[in-house]
């Protein structure tokens, strides 16, 4: 369903932007990945890890307070926050972690901004028993000391990066030079649908488990199938993840993005919402941008919707009409996280609590009959010195 061309394209979006020095590592990476996502026993592994180390299948929770608080369609909560280590970031990393082991690779490097990415490969790896190195910026080594220490205790080597703004842009310029240069031996591990071509086909394949669960537990509970699926889109992952079973269905599906301090304000990730195309980290897909084609900073509370970019299929998704786009502030987000904790007695990443706050916000409008499945990407401990401030408590 909704495969790319062989270019890697969803009609215009998508695509292999990498210099022609990259081109035999990306080309490597699509044959090892096209032979061993069909591959028995490549496959067994991978389910195993999945089952036994990450804690899958995770649970279809029917949210009964929040439903009867709001008054409206019913709601239920995908639990990706009860995968191993707090979000479905696992479920990409680990399947990458097992594929670069195949591949015979000794070594995974990654990228990562807030950490939380850098903290699922170095998982992923240690499980998988293979060397993993992260870069990282300087100015984000220092804002996010916990995740540097949580990589340090997994046993990932800390790469920090001392070039431009020293954060996650930096970061993967480094890392690309890195695996150019290592190609025999390394594996670049994305994080999200993003990236050149296969990357945004890989990382949905191993994160489109949560749609095929979600499917036979909704039919389990209700008979039916949902009326909406309302996903947080960074790049996009958990969104696609939890829709992609769905694409044929009659069954509206909503991307949620960072609103920020508001799309007028100019301080946003909403990427879909105001963004425009073009191409960033080797794909053309829409992005924030000004009108010389420089990057703009995006910003969120919420760290991992914190990038200027967005995945290709989603911008396809949304260009076609088949994804709704909406987007949700700082404030909202942090309301959404107050009432879930308070009422289901459930922290949510601030990431799902955008999505939390626009499926309320639909639930209100919709008759009793209706459902609304939240795909709740993770939990909210790693939030909560953040979410204490902006609150004006001290810890
Ligand atoms: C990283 C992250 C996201 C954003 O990434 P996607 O690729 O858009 O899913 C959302 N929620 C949580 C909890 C995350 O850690």
């Amino acid at each position: 369903m909704n495969m790319p061309d062989k270019h890697g394209k969803f009609i215009e979006y998508g695509g292999k932007f990498a210099p022609e020095v990259l081109m035999p590592a990306i080309e490597e990476l699509e044959k090892g990945f096209k032979r061993y996502v069909k591959d028995p026993g490549f496959r067994k592994e991978l389910d195993y890890y999945l089952k036994e180390f990450a804690g899958r299948p995770t649970p279809l929770y029917y949210a009964r307070n929040l439903t009867e608080k709001v008054g409206g369609a019913k709601i239920y909560l995908k639990r990706e926050d009860l995968v191993h280590g707090g979000s479905h970031k696992l479920n990409n990393t680990l399947g990458q972690a097992l594929l670069a082991k195949k591949m015979g690779k000794k070594r995974i490097i990654a990228e990562t901004g807030a950490g939380q990415h850098g903290v699922a490969t170095a998982m992923a790896a240690s499980a998988a028993g293979i060397e993993c190195e992260v870069y990282m910026g300087t100015e984000d080594i220092e804002r996010q000391k916990l995740n540097v220490f949580r990589m340090d205790l997994m046993d990932a080597k800390i790469i920090p990066v001392e070039s431009g703004s020293c954060t996650l842009k930096d970061a993967i310029n480094e890392a690309m030079r890195d695996w150019l240069t290592n190609v025999e031996t390394t594996y670049y591990l994305i994080g999200s649908i993003v990236g050149p071509h296969p990357y945004p086909l890989m990382v949905r394949e191993f994160q489109k488990i949560i749609g095929e669960e979600t499917r036979k537990q909704i039919i389990d509970k209700e008979g039916v199938l949902p009326d909406y699926i309302v996903a947080c889109v960074g790049g996009g992952s958990n969104a696609i993840g939890i829709s992609h079973e769905f694409l044929g269905d009659e069954v509206e599906l909503v991307g949620v993005e960072a609103g920020g301090k508001g799309i007028e304000s100019g301080e946003h990730g909403a990427t879909l919402s105001a963004g425009t195309s073009g191409v960033l980290h080797g794909t053309y897909s829409k992005l924030l941008q000004d009108k010389y084609g420089q990057i703009n900073i995006s910003y969120s509370i919420a760290a991992g919707l914190d990038y200027p970019g967005v995945g290709p299929e989603l911008s396809y998704l949304a260009e076609k009409g088949r994804l709704k786009v909406a987007s949700v502030t700082d404030d909202e987000a942090l309301e959404a996280f107050k009432l879930l904790s308070r009422v289901e007695g459930i922290v949510p990443a601030l990431e799902s609590a955008h999505a939390v706050y626009h499926a309320v916000e639909m639930a209100k409008e919709l008759d009793e009959d209706k459902t609304i499945i939240v795909n709740l990407s993770g939990r909210g401990d790693k939030d909560v010195f953040v979410v204490a401030e902006a609150l004006g408590v001290k810890l």
